[in-house]
């Protein structure tokens, strides 16, 4: 069976970012094979840990994953500080080692594909347009135990912030985020937030119901006083008042979004400027497209403290609302000036986040914990919602396939991530009830 079969039959989707069906990229073909060892965003400890630790089945992953896509290369960026990662892989292998700087966003897929190569990925691309597949580090460890017969069951997670244990998981998908908390000790205040993801890139967790997915490298815990509830806080017409009153379009966040950096023509002044001043320029709006959603310019670059990433989030959701195309294709042949030298350090971004006190290990931990219930969304992954294929009261066992891709869809099928019976089916989710 090809690899791209085997990758669909198990679920596989990105592990790190939108969860785009891996079946998909090994489908393709490419020079370079790279994998994103960045682990960029601030307190997330995964793949860092589970390299050196699931190595062998890392390296067969990869191997396999090459030859998928019949890469001239393989290439696996990690930052010099994972040093336990970085000599796991001076060991021989079918790879050769990229070391990253420690800035951020490293692992913003296009940053990381210039540094490795020194090919800028066209507006509106993706790295295949410049001959590179990129996969996450547990991605491809999950490549690997496809090849075992193993589905996507659990995840890495990282646990951290105001919790008196920062650790990380493997737990099995679905797992509430309740129980995370409980494993790593519990939250160390009273009134505080949760995040899914990093401080710059994550979003806010509803309830502690809420189920760790494909997708998920951290749940993290903050006090409802911290500087980052601002902006997570939902109010986002707040958000935009204070916009329109206090911008004073000084381009800073311009000068230090990396996708301007890059070359491309986003600029988040120019769109602050345009919603402020409630000008109707289609070209200038549908730059929105061109983020990465980052979060440099609101958590590092404003010195007025404005949230652009949100505005722009906004603006792009509508955009696509009204079905308007992003139309932007410029090829850059050369970074902007300075590119190098406007990199921001990650050190200098927990500071400013205000992040160091929650900056420290969270070991990986050997427990080895089943759920009371798993709750498993139809759709974890970037594509159309999974379809059931059980039925309430059906037994299942773990890694039986409860939820298949729709016909000539894009998707990801969902499998059991523990024994028990199926209690609930809507249009949403499967939970399944250990017995
Ligand atoms: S950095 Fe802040 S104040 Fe300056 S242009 Fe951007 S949003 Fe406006
Ligand atoms: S979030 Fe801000 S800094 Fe990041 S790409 Fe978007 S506009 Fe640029």
């Amino acid at each position: 069976m090809a690899l791209s079969d085997v990758a669909r039959e198990a679920g596989i989707v990105g592990a790190g970012g939108a969860g785009f069906p891996t079946h998909i990229k090994l489908s393709s073909q490419a020079e370079f094979l790279i994998v994103n060892g960045a682990e960029c965003e601030p307190l997330l400890r995964v793949d860092q840990q589970i390299l050196p630790r699931e190595k062998s089945i890392f390296l067969r992953g990869l191997q396999a994953a090459m030859e998928a896509v019949r890469a001239k290369k393989g290439i696996v960026a990690l930052k010099a500080k994972y040093k336990q990662a970085v000599e796991a892989l001076k060991g021989g292998g079918p790879h050769e080692i990229f070391i990253l700087g420690d800035f951020y966003p490293a692992g913003d897929e296009q940053i990381l594909v210039y540094d490795v190569t020194k090919r800028i990925v066209p507006e509106g691309g993706i790295p295949l347009d410049v001959g590179c597949v990129v996969l996450n580090v547990e991605t491809v460890i999950n490549i690997g135990k496809a090849m075992d017969g193993q589905p996507v069951v659990d995840k890495y997670v990282t646990v951290g912030g105001a919790v008196q244990k920062p650790s990380t998981f493997k737990l099995p998908v679905g797992t509430p985020v309740r129980d995370a908390l409980k494993l790593a000790g519990g939250p160390t205040v009273e009134e505080f937030f949760i995040v899914e993801g990093g401080p710059n890139t994550g979003k806010l967790i509803p309830s502690l119901d809420y189920p760790i997915q494909k997708t998920t490298k951290g749940i993290l815990v903050f006090p409802k006083t911290h500087p980052l509830w601002g902006k997570f806080s939902p109010d986002l017409s707040a958000v935009l008042r204070r916009a329109v009153s206090t911008c004073c379009n000084c381009r800073e966040c311009t000068e230090l979004c990396p996708r301007y950096l890059l070359g491309h023509s986003m600029e988040p002044h120019l769109l602050m400027k345009v919603l402020s001043w409630r000008l109707a320029e289609e070209d200038k709006l549908t730059e929105a497209y061109l983020c990465c959603d980052c979060g440099l310019c609101e958590n590092y670059s404003c010195p007025m403290g404005l949230s652009p990433r949100r505005i722009i989030q906004a603006l792009k959701q509508k955009l696509s609302e009204h079905k308007i195309p992003n139309p932007h294709r410029n090829k850059p042949s050369s970074t902007r000036a300075l590119f190098s030298a406007k990199r921001v350090p990650t050190s200098r971004l927990i500071s400013r986040l205000g992040l160091t006190i929650y900056d420290v290990p969270a070991p990986l931990s050997d427990v080895d914990y089943q759920p009371e219930e798993v709750i498993l969304p139809l759709k974890q992954h970037a594509g159309a919602p999974a379809k059931p294929v059980v039925k309430v009261g059906d037994k299942v066992k773990r890694g039986d396939l409860i939820a298949e891709i729709p016909e000539g869809a894009l998707g990801a099928r969902i499998h059991a991530s523990i024994d028990g019976v199926i209690s609930t089916i809507t249009s949403q989710e499967i939970r399944i009830r250990k017995e």
